[in-house]
Order: C-alpha cells, then structure tokens, then sequence
C-alpha cells in the first residue's frame, strides 16, 4: 500500500527531496509557506556539493549554467589578506532563478506544490518531512543580502571582515553579482530598507567596500534581510524527520549551507521511499535518516561551529591573518573539514 510523503518548506532541501522521491514514483504533497519566484537571504555561492549528490536527486542539469566560481580572496578591513583556490568551483546562481527552477521541475514530474500554506509546527505526523529552514529564535545577527551590476571583483568570491561582521560577494548569472553578509545587529543603527547594507558596511568599518557598492547599480527589488539567526548547537526535536537548515545550521562563511540541504535529501530519500511504498515503517524511516545525517555532517557542523567566533573576534581576525602569513593557516585540511 503506497502512502503520501509530505514535505512542509519548499526551499533547497524540501523542493529537491520531493523531485528525487516524485522521479522514483512515490505520492508527494509540499507545502510550501510563501511563493516562487522571491530573493533569498543567501550567499548563493553553492560550496562542497558534488556531481553524486544532484545526480541522485536529478537536478544536475539545472546548475549546468551555473557560474563556476574557484578563486577566492579575503580581506580583513579592506586589506587583501589572503587568496586561495578552491578545488573544485564552487556554483554561483541566484536563489530567486534556482528554487523557481525546482518547483517548477518537482511539478512537471506530477508533485503536489502548495503555496502560500504554512503549517503549524504542532502538526507532525508519520510521513511529514520538516525542510522549514533555520527555526526563528531571537538572535544578535542579522543577514542582508542586494544584487547588483557594475561592480568590479578580483576575484571569483571575496569575503570581506570587518568590525564583527562580514560581507561576501560572488558572481551569478547574466553578470549580476551578490552581495550578502552576516552581522552582528548594531542598536540604534537605523536606515531604509535599502540602505540598511551600506549602513552596515561602514559600522563595520568596511568603507573602501561600501565605496565599492555605493557606485554600483543596485537592485533594490532584491534586498533583503533576516533578523533570526542563532548558531547554537540545537538539532530539531528526536521524533521528527527535519533535512536542511531545520536539521542543523551551518555557520554561512563556509558556503556549504545549500549544499548540505542537498546532500541531506539526497541521503533521505531512499529511506522515505521505502516508506512510501510501505517497506519500511516511520520509526526505521526517521532512526535510517537520522542516523545518516548524523554520520555525515557531525564533522564539519563542529569545526565550523569552533572558527565562526574567530572570524568575528577582534582579536580572532589578526591571529586568522597573521597566521595565514607565516604559513601556519592549514586551508586545505580546514576546508576538507567543513565541507
Ligand atoms: C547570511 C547568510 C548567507 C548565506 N550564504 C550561503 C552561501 O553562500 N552558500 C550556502 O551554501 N549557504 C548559504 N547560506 C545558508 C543557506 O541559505 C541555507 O543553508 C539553505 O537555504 C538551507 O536550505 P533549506 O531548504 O534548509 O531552507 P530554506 O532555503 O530556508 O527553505 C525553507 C522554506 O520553508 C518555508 N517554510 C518555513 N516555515 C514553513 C511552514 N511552517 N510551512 C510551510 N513552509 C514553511 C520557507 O518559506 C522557505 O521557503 C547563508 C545563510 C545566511 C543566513
């Protein structure tokens, strides 16, 4: 006897698990709280996903005009403090064209979209998936994100820090360029949506990048700002199914967010398979993923979890550069770590 999967969140991780389950045939429902297509609080700089993961879930094609990003440089207070090569290119591509994308090929493939319908929490059940995103709690950081054109990058991702905050920009699609950064919220800081950035930038102490911005063409239709962000260490509650931000917030200087919600519902949906053709009961489904999730991303949530706080110390940013100089930062061994 087949049974629904349902899906509550119709971001990376619930839109790619329900083309990965519709492909194999089982019944899936997604709700999905807002609509497509809407910008994103995001970096949009898709680091550490590998060719397996968008094969099993059948959306390779859907990055192929991605923009390969592979250079990377970082500055502290404006100055160029480091540059590294990623080995293999990280992908560039907005959120607003990508998860529009997604639905639209979890449609095509016979799934039940439904939008603009936000369920309760409270409403958990055998069967239910929660892909929600990071849970809202209150929080000192605040994410902001615009696009825009005209601006000059040296490279393909700079991560700038500054005054406990940092702003990334990257290359997307049709030349645009995203700029998105974490902070910390400043009180009394006040300023119009879309100057909120810029106003940001120079408390951080960031004014060669504000200048950089302030000459850009900026999209105003695309900022956009989040204020409920913790990077506690706090898994969703024991009994529920949760993939994705809800499972476990990664700290957004790795880059590695996306590709976590991927992986995690690449690794799911075998077991929730079995589940929708009625192999395999809720409580092995939920301990099967479980399980999986815990093996693979217990490392780099940890490691990630330790270097957050140093790159936002104000003593944390000078020991990351002085000891990147003398040769003593291990990158490679780092970035193997968290990704
Ligand atoms: C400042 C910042 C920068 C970042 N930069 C990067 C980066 O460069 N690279 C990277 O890989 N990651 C980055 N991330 C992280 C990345 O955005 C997330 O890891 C990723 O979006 C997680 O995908 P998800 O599917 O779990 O959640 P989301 O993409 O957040 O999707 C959750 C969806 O659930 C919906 N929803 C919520 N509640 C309900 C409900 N009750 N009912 C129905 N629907 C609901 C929401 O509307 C949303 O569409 C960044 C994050 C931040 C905050």
């Amino acid at each position: 006897m087949s049974q629904t999967v349902t899906i509550v969140g119709g971001g990376l991780a619930g839109l790619s698990l329900g083309i990965g389950l519709r492909r194999r045939g089982a019944d899936v429902i997604l709700h999905e709280a807002a609509c497509y297509p809407r910008h994103r609080v995001c970096g949009e700089f898709i680091c550490g996903l590998r060719p397996e993961t968008t094969a099993i879930l059948g959306i390779s094609d859907l990055l192929e005009d991605a923009i390969p990003c592979q250079v990377t440089g970082w500055y502290h207070k404006g100055r160029h403090a480091w540059r590294k090569q990623l080995k293999r290119p990280a992908l560039g591509i907005s959120r607003y064209r990508l998860d529009l994308r997604l639905a639209e090929r979890f449609q095509a493939l016979g799934g039940t979209l439904l939008e603009h319908s936000r369920v309760p929490y409270e409403q958990d059940a055998p069967g239910t998936v929660w892909t929600t995103g990071r849970r809202a709690e209150q929080s000192d950081w605040m994410g902001l994100k615009f696009h825009c054109t005209g601006i000059e990058l040296e490279h393909d991702l700079e991560l700038h820090v500054g005054d406990s905050g940092y702003m990334g920009i990257s290359k997307i699609e049709d030349g645009r360029v995203n700029v998105c950064g974490l902070f910390r919220k400043r009180e009394g800081l006040s300023a119009r949506k879309e100057e909120l950035p810029l106003a940001y930038l120079r408390a951080s102490r960031l004014d060669n990048l504000a200048a950089k911005v302030d000459s850009s063409c900026l999209d105003s239709s695309s900022v956009v700002g989040i204020s409920h962000l913790t990077y506690r260490w706090k898994s969703a509650s024991k009994g529920r199914l949760a993939l994705g931000d809800q499972y476990m917030l990664i700290p957004p200087f790795t880059g590695n967010g996306m590709a976590m919600a991927l992986q995690g519902a690449a690794l799911a949906i075998e077991p929730l398979f079995a589940y929708s053709q009625g192999k395999q009961d809720w409580a092995h489904t939920l301990k099967h993923v479980q399980v999986g999730l815990r093996r693979t991303f217990r490392r780099r949530l940890a490691v990630s979890r330790c270097i957050h706080p140093l790159i936002f110390h104000r003593k944390g940013q000078p020991i990351l550069s002085t000891a990147n100089r003398c040769g003593l930062l291990p990158f490679n061994f780092l970035f193997n770590l968290t990704h």
